[in-house]
């Protein structure tokens, strides 16, 4: 015999409490289950109410580890699951050389683990095979050298490929014969829309509600603690109100009294419809990004963006998500296509499926934020780049802060009061 006893983390404790068991034995066994379950709450103890503002990839991901821990999580957003970064990114999972220093480099190197885990979990579109990269002109490819030797004396798998092992991995894609390319074998890609809705989806199963069009308006406090989160379709009472709001810059400011030194570039994303399989890797060649998904569309991004003239200057003015018409999207995608038929001719007959306007939600120094604001307690920030790699980790990370009360070491040095340097990244 035995009954069961919800710890709310979605887990259930099965308690033996069968003839067999003495009094005293039953007691420490009920003691044990206390004090595992202390900080998640009991089925008598009320449930922490969270909120979460944004469900792009970074919202959907804390929602689901929130309510997996036993929260009760309304995920708000002004417009829609994955409509803003998380639909105009390139979404390359990695951990590669560009993640300095050490430490974030760990973050992301765990994150795409927690990937693996997730993916098993629920099914999600990731793609994994890892990226082959190179630059032009000899001083930045001596420099890759270098760093894929940092790697490898962090314990990453990576290394530099010659023309004829590239040839074996990638026979589709135009290589010079002469040159060599970073291997790193752990990486993979996602389709960050299909993931982010995946995310909100499993946490909906686990009893949270998502909500849109609803925009974070203000939030009302009382003694100093959150009490309600004021929306564009009405309040929700709340305990914590997480900001996962992406480059809306002036969200920590209006809502939670705190400035984010933030600098938010555009880049434009283009989606070829479905083909035969032509890559088998992330590909970042010099000037261009693609990646194949498993639908077969080639996802293509580019490393500088589009040519800067008036024209572009008027237009990314008010930071759209969109083209104004069709036209100039198809425009912009052809003009990406053309560049990535020089390295994979196979795709000369390609049609552009579409083409995304995507701003990065970049902290000034290339770090996530991460943590409650100092005014009030009951704030928590999560804004970052490379929030598609970082999506599994952070979302059970935040959710561990949040419902355990926990400080986690590890987020330390991406807390919102640090002090920004500034790095020119992207
Ligand atoms: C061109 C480009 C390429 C990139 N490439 C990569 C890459 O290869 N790998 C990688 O890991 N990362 C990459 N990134 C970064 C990555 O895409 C982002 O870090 C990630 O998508 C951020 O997710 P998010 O959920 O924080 O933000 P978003 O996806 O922007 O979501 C924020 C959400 O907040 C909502 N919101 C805003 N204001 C309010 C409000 N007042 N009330 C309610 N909701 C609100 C928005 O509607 C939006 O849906 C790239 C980004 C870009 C733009």
């Amino acid at each position: 015999m035995g009954h069961k006893t919800n710890t709310e983390s979605g887990d259930f404790l099965v308690i033996l409490s069968d003839a067999y068991m003495d009094k005293r034995t039953l007691l420490k066994l009920l003691t044990a289950v206390a004090v595992a379950g202390c900080g998640q709450q009991s089925s008598t103890t009320k449930r922490l109410r969270v909120v979460v503002a944004g469900a792009g990839i970074v919202g959907a991901s804390i929602a689901y580890h929130l309510a997996k821990s036993g929260a009760s999580v309304t995920v708000i957003d002004k417009q829609g699951p994955a409509t803003h970064a998380s639909r105009g990114t390139f979404a390359w999972v990695n951990a590669t050389w560009a993640k300095q220093p050490r430490h974030y480099h760990a973050l992301n190197r765990d994150s795409l683990a927690d990937w693996r885990q997730l993916q098993k979990l629920l099914n999600l579109p990731v793609r994994w095979g890892g990226s082959l990269e190179w630059f032009d002109g000899v001083d930045r490819q001596e420099k890759l050298v270098a760093q894929i030797a940092e790697q490898v004396e962090w314990g990453e798998p990576a290394r530099m490929v010659d023309a004829s092992e590239f040839a074996t991995l990638e026979p589709h894609v135009k290589f010079d014969k002469a040159a060599i390319a970073a291997y790193s074998p752990n990486d993979g890609a996602v389709d960050p829309v299909l993931a982010t809705q995946m995310l909100l989806n499993a946490a909906e199963r686990l009893g949270a509600t998502v909500s849109y069009p609803s925009e974070l308006m203000d939030a009302s406090t009382s003694g100093g603690r959150l009490t309600s989160v004021v929306t564009s379709t009405g309040s929700i009472e709340a305990d914590r109100l997480v900001l996962a709001t992406g480059a809306a810059f002036e969200l920590p400011k209006s809502i939670a009294g705190i400035d984010i030194p933030q600098r938010s570039t555009p880049g434009i994303i283009a989606v070829t419809e479905p083909m035969t399989r032509l890559l088998n890797h992330v590909i970042a060649a010099p000037g261009i990004h693609m990646h194949q998904r498993d639908d077969g569309r080639v996802v293509i991004g580019e490393q500088d963006g589009a040519p800067q003239n008036e024209a572009h200057t008027i237009r990314l003015e008010g930071r759209p998500n969109d083209f104004p018409v069709q036209e100039i999207a198809r425009q912009h995608g052809n003009r990406m296509l053309s560049i990535a038929k020089q390295f994979v001719p196979g795709m000369a007959d390609a049609v552009i499926h579409d083409a995304y306007v995507g701003w990065r939600p970049l902290p000034i120094d290339g770090h996530p934020v991460l943590g409650a604001t100092p005014a009030n307690p009951d704030f928590y920030l999560a804004i970052m780049h490379s929030g598609v790699s970082l999506a599994p980790i952070v979302g059970q990370l935040v959710a561990h802060e949040l419902t355990q009360a926990a400080t986690i070491e590890r987020l330390e040095q991406f807390r919102p009061t640090r002090t920004f340097q500034n790095v020119k990244l992207y």
